[in-house]
């Protein structure tokens, strides 16, 4: 078997500060569990442009194409605000997306118990919340045609269109239980088949999909207006949540809240299946570069430290490894360590990010 190939990505602010973390834990899997990854770095974003001219070289895009999964840190800052267009940051960052063609959006919303009290609900409505919503990324109402501002008469019109095709809606639904499979075997579909006609197609095709491909899948579905309410009133009920983009954009983000510090999220993007069967892939903690606390050891690297637990669990199949960093992150966060953005206003004192992913690995050991 080849050895498994990663392309991390640091980018600016903190992107390098919280990736040199993940590159320990990294370490640690290749020394202690005997699951080498081939690394290459590079650099995008800022990093790149300074170097470069360019967010990201058209060698570091090949590279992304070649290996197993892409790992990105963080792009952007102040510096670049000025810069043109064309060669801002972030540009690095969506022709990743774009050229990868990157369709499913994976945003977990994870509560650990240590932390249910940063929730604004109740804590037994959050402790131990695991549900993952995979979000349609590349098609809806945010591309379809027409689109516009026109004039009517002697007033404007603001025009967008909600269009899927039945191929669309198929691979994020095979995304949705491929990944239901892998966890709790469970998925509920969100759309408005009541009032549109592409929430009734979406319906038909994930039904389907689900009776052809996957009976073994448990498979509801909910109205997306609904599923608001229920991720508010009881999330638990809830293991894999697969919706369009729009519902999927508001829906993540009332997901990720209920969990607290924007320091805890991770993200993956995931496409089409490879030639070795693993998905195309790049993970990415959701925060930003960060750079109010860039290069002064503040930030909390666990965001990102999950997103590689992402990679265990949905590239490389390793779903006991993901378990088992996942559960040193929680035995951390049981002691009493906290990074500054997990702490009250009266907390003592924080962990420096190097400190919380030393207190990670010393987890990792103590699990073996
Ligand atoms: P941000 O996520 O960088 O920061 C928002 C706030 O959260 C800041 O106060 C920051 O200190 C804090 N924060 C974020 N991550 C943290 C962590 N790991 N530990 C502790 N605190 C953390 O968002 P922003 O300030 O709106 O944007 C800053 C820059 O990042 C901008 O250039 C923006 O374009 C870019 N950005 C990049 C991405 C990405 O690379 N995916 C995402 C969002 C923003």
């Amino acid at each position: 078997m080849t050895t498994p190939s990663l392309l991390i990505l640091p980018g600016d602010g903190i992107g390098p500060e919280v990736m040199a973390e993940v590159r320990k834990v990294i370490d640690w899997y290749g020394a202690k569990r005997g699951l080498a990854f081939d690394v290459t770095e590079d650099l995008v974003g800022g990093a790149a442009y300074d170097a470069h001219g360019v967010p990201l070289t058209d060698e570091t895009m090949a590279k992304a194409q070649e290996v197993d999964a892409v790992l990105l840190g963080a792009v952007g800052g102040p510096q670049y605000d000025t810069l043109d267009f064309s060669v801002k940051p972030e540009r690095g960052l969506l022709r990743l997306r774009k050229e990868m063609d990157l369709y499913a959006n994976l945003r977990p919303a994870q509560c650990f118990d240590a932390l249910a009290d940063f929730s604004s609900l109740k804590r037994d409505v959050v402790a131990g919340l695991d549900i993952m919503i995979v979000r349609e990324l590349t098609s809806g109402i945010y591309f379809g045609e027409p689109r516009g501002i026109i004039r009517e008469g002697n007033e404007r019109v603001g025009i967008n269109t909600q269009r899927y095709t039945e191929s669309q809606i198929a691979r994020i639904a095979r995304s949705a239980f491929e990944l239901a499979r892998k966890r709790n075997n469970k998925v509920c579909s969100m759309e408005k088949a009541n009032v549109m006609e592409s929430g009734i197609l979406w319906r038909d095709v994930v039904t389907e999909i689900h009776d052809a491909e996957y009976p073994d899948v448990a498979l509801s579905h909910m109205y997306a207006d609904a599923g608001g309410m229920q991720l508010c009133r009881w999330p638990k009920q809830f293991d894999v949540i697969v919706t369009d983009n729009l519902f999927g954009d508001l829906l993540s983000d009332v997901a990720a809240m209920l969990t607290g510090s924007l320091g805890m999220l991770p993200s993956a993007s995931l496409g089409a299946p490879m030639e070795n069967g693993r998905p195309k892939a790049m993970y990415e903690p959701v925060h930003g570069s960060a750079p109010d606390i860039a290069g002064q050891g503040k930030a909390n690297p666990i965001a990102c430290i999950l997103s590689f637990a992402m990679a265990l669990r949905y590239s490389f199949d390793e779903g006991a490894e993901a378990d088992r960093l996942e559960g040193a992150i929680e035995t951390v966060l049981a002691s009493g360590l906290r990074t500054a953005d997990l702490m009250g206003p009266d907390g003592g004192t924080p962990a420096s990010t190097t400190e919380m992913g030393d207190a990670v690995l010393a987890a990792l050991n103590a699990s073996l």
